[in-house]
């Protein structure tokens, strides 16, 4: 008989969204960021992990797509969407100012516990992508890999992709972990809970 397990992710709100740092909420109890270019699939893996429908879709209203999105799990908890980078219809001058605003997050927020990386499988490690790894490792930030939309590889070419996105992490931030992931097959989802009750301090069951 398969274990019924709770979704602790699914009470999650829309909580504010910030410009600026200062307007973030206040720096306390544990959080999670997930970062990752535009269209890697971050949406569709937030709603996924969340089991709600739209969640994420409040991230790309217009206006919105530009900000730090923070939903709160409990008052303790929260979950953080950081605008998807390399899109090449911003202009330069837009991903300056998100550069700064991002890099300030990364580097100040107390309460950040970990960064989910998402890689669309089929175009892993561009030049932001590796950039954030490298600071992460130097940093210290415990960072975990989501290759996502696994479902387009068949499961052998998905499996090798992880094994090559493994070695390229020895020398880009060895301390970082990966695994497959797809919100359309729902692949995964368990594992990157996991992750994420294990960064925000939940218990684990016994
Ligand atoms: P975001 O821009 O990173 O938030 O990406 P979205 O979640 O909006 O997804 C971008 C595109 O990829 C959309 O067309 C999604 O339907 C598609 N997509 C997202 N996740 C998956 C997945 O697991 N499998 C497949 N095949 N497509 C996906």
């Amino acid at each position: 008989m398969a274990v019924m397990t709770t979704n602790r992710f699914h009470p999650a709100r829309f909580l504010v969204s910030a410009s600026r740092l200062d307007q973030a909420p206040t720096d306390r109890g544990a959080e999670v960021a997930f970062a990752g270019r535009s269209n890697a699939g971050k949406s569709s893996a937030l709603n996924a992990i969340t089991g709600q429908k739209a969640l994420a879709r409040i991230s790309k209203t217009p206006g919105r797509t530009q900000l730090i999105n923070f939903f709160t799990i409990d008052p303790e908890r929260r979950l953080v969407d950081l605008p998807g980078y390399g899109y090449a219809r911003v202009s330069v001058a837009v991903k300056e100012r998100w550069q700064r605003e991002l890099a300030r997050y990364l580097e100040r927020r107390k309460s950040l516990k970990g960064l989910i990386l998402l890689m669309d499988i089929r175009h892993m490690f561009k030049n932001t992508d590796r950039q954030l790894l490298e600071w992460g490792w130097h940093a210290g930030l415990p960072m975990h890999i989501l290759l996502t939309k696994a479902d387009k590889l068949g499961a052998g070419a998905a499996r090798s992709a992880c094994q090559q996105c493994e070695r390229h992490l020895q020398a880009l931030n060895p301390e970082a972990s990966v695994q497959l992931f797809s919100a359309l097959k729902h692949t995964g989802v368990e594992a990157v809970r996991a992750q994420l009750e294990d960064w925000l301090n939940f218990e684990q069951p016994d």
